[in-house]
């Protein structure tokens, strides 16, 4: 499980985005993971501000969450069919095959 937490704004209340940190650790010193279409270039100048007005933030509504799975391509085949290694027969024409 890791912590995650909402980066909002004390003026305005924007979410630029989220902290990410493992578990046990501190969120300060967490991942920052931007809201879409929030410049990432926001957290390296080290201080995170509000990507919309440059206003101060703060960690709001802080959860677990289990990490994200690696993402998984084998559920799409269907089953019962196994997969074989069968020659293209668009490739072998004109390639030539004696
Ligand atoms: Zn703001």
């Amino acid at each position: 499980m890791q912590l995650v937490g909402d980066v909002k704004c004390y003026y305005c209340g924007f979410v630029s985005g989220e902290l990410v940190s493992s578990d046990g650790q501190s969120l300060k010193n967490g991942t920052f993971r931007p809201a879409p279409g929030v410049n990432s270039a926001l957290a390296a100048k080290g201080t995170l501000r509000c990507a919309r007005c440059g206003g101060p933030v703060f960690i709001d509504d802080v959860r677990t969450e289990r990490p994200r799975p690696a993402a998984i391509t084998f559920e799409r085949e269907r089953p019962g069919r196994p997969r074989r290694a069968r020659p293209h027969p668009t490739e072998s024409a004109g390639a030539g095959v004696p």
